[in-house]
């Protein structure tokens, strides 16, 4: 006889599967956060989850019904966990609102994702007043710490009713993020229980962040921004322990909770290990770091020199790239073990690039001749299908983001290597036309970050008479270091065509960054548009 159906368990893939086993089997792990007075307070899974439950009846109490949104104002911290959980546990979504973000931007998000209470950090109560008067609106406002006036968190969990807590559909949406919206509005992604627990489970291979129990895990990288690329729910799932900065992202600050709670794995964006790797040079016996500690970076490409030095502090740097649309894993960059004898500028090369898809992840480089070849020359853009891949916008915004076959166009271009490594070349609104050309500015700025005098670059397209536009390289020094444009303009005439090399070099003081710490080339394109004008 033959069957048609499997004899398995339909069991939903539901964040109370992460939660209940964290209580329940990895309820001693350790959650430190820091406080804004530089206090350290430690707790454990257990009493996470208790309190996260009691959030999620509190919610229930206060009205909150399946679907809708509860937002977070916070910085990375044990409560802000207790939210991760208690929000979705209470069928609710959780709405982390990027404090880095323009209170009038804070109060647009709130609005579109219809937040109905904010959850807030006393120290961010001010920076939530200014949302409100920019026309935030919330029932109600729980404050975390000193409540002044408002409500206090503790008194809302204490008041906690006796609620049952719903039954959770693996489909239903658990947390929601906004695009950082560079170009045009700020675009919500909403994340379901089923997309956040196979991410979860992806990411923890080894092959993918490689995190187990065994870790101590420090996350940067901001609750706020795409979830803390998931690493939470990881850190939760295999009963990691869990560190947290708070406010204090300073790099001795940082450096000082990496060997004090001998954290192995860290995660955040390039400038927070640059702004490392130059507290450490600057006072190279002051921390006794884990050896062996593993930095995960994303969100804007690691330079290669960067993965060189830490490798010489006995550190190493991870790359991997992805997007809010993403969750956000899509690309994670390790040696692969054919390559594992290559000379050591292949092995470094292959580790500055954004690397290989994690299992789940279908990406696919296209241009309009179809998939690129592997000839590491062609470049087109990526596009990724998957089950933690956002496959529409709240209120379906922006449809023409999706191909008609089902993938999303993430906006970066790329090619690939015969070992189908990916490097990402640019943005596709950041692209340079010059004279029918395409140039990609983020490969020039990458070999410029690779002069040993650079400490940051960025190059741009700025409109031209003749071209109709041309690349100019904005740099930042390296404290003492001196370069002359001649000499930079040198330094990439040996690796790039000559139509590629930029018209200007120009000495700044500090790269504009976007709330997520990526280069805003928007601003820059404004403050250098007339440079090429006709006087
Ligand atoms: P966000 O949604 O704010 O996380 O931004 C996603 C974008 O950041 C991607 O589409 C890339 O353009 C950029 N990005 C993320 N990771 C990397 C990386 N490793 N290298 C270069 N760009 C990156």
């Amino acid at each position: 006889m033959t069957s048609t159906t499997s004899t398995m368990m339909d069991v939903p893939l539901t964040i109370d599967l992460i939660v209940d086993r964290a209580e329940r089997w990895m309820g001693d792990g350790e959650v430190v956060s820091r406080r804004p007075d530089k206090r350290l307070t430690r707790t454990t899974y257990r009493a996470v989850v208790e309190r996260a439950r009691r959030l999620a009846r509190a919610l229930i109490g206060a009205g909150i019904a399946r679907g809708d949104r509860v937002a977070t104002l916070m910085w990375n911290h044990s409560e802000h966990l207790e939210a991760y959980f208690g929000i979705p546990l209470a069928g609710a979504v959780t709405h982390t609102l990027n404090l880095r973000l323009h209170p009038d931007e804070i109060a647009y998000v709130a609005s579109d994702a219809g937040d109905r209470i904010v959850i807030v950090d006393d120290v961010l109560v001010p920076l939530l007043d200014k949302v409100i008067a920019a026309g935030g609106r919330f029932e109600r406002v729980i404050v975390v710490g000193n409540p002044g006036d408002h409500e206090p968190y503790e008194a809302f969990l204490a008041g906690a009713p006796d609620a049952a807590l719903p039954l959770l559909a693996e489909t239903d949406p658990l947390a929601t993020c906004y695009t950082s919206g560079t170009t045009g509005k700020p675009k919500g992604v909403v994340y379901s229980h089923r997309s956040t627990l196979l991410h979860t489970l992806v990411a923890a291979l080894p092959d993918a962040l490689d995190l187990s129990r065994g870790d101590t895990l420090l996350p940067v990288v901001p609750m706020f921004h795409v979830n803390a690329w998931g690493l939470p729910y990881v850190a939760a799932m295999t009963g990691a322990k869990l560190v947290f900065p708070g406010p204090h992202l300073d790099p001795p600050s940082l450096l000082d909770l990496l060997a004090g709670e001998r954290v192995t794995v860290a995660a955040g964006v390039p400038t927070i290990w640059l702004g490392i790797r130059e507290a450490m040079d600057a006072a190279p016996d002051r921390w006794k770091l884990m050896p062996g500690l593993r930095m995960i970076v994303g969100g804007s490409a690691a330079p290669e020199q960067l993965i060189r030095d830490f490798d010489r502090l006995g550190m190493t740097l991870l790359h991997a790239w992805g997007m809010t649309e993403m969750s956000p894993l899509g690309l994670v960059s390790r040696v692969p073990p054919e390559l594992a004898d290559a000379d050591e500028a292949t092995r470094y090369r292959i580790r500055a690039r954004q690397g290989v898809p994690p299992p789940l992840v279908d990406l696919r480089i296209r241009n309009e001749a179809g998939d690129v070849p592997r000839d590491d020359k062609t470049s087109g853009e990526i596009l990724c299908r998957g089950p933690w891949i956002a496959g529409s916008y709240f209120h379906g915004a922006a449809p023409e983001k999706w191909t008609t076959d089902g993938f999303f166009r993430t906006g970066d271009v790329a090619r690939i290597d015969q070992h189908g490594f990916v490097q990402l070349t640019d943005r596709i609104a950041d692209l340079i036309k010059s004279g029918g050309e395409w140039i990609a500015s983020q490969e020039l700025e990458n070999a410029l970050m690779g002069h040993p005098a650079v400490r940051e670059a960025a190059v741009i397209g700025v409109p031209h008479p003749k071209w109709s536009e041309r690349p100019v390289a904005l740099y930042v020094l390296k404290p003492g270091a001196t370069a002359s444009a001649d000499e930079l303009r040198a330094f990439l005439a040996a690796r790039f065509p000559k139509f590629w090399l930029p018209d200007a070099f120009e000495e700044i003081d500090a790269i504009p960054r976007t709330s997520a710490g990526k280069f805003r080339k928007t601003e820059l394109r404004q403050r250098y548009q007339g440079h090429f004008a006709p006087r």
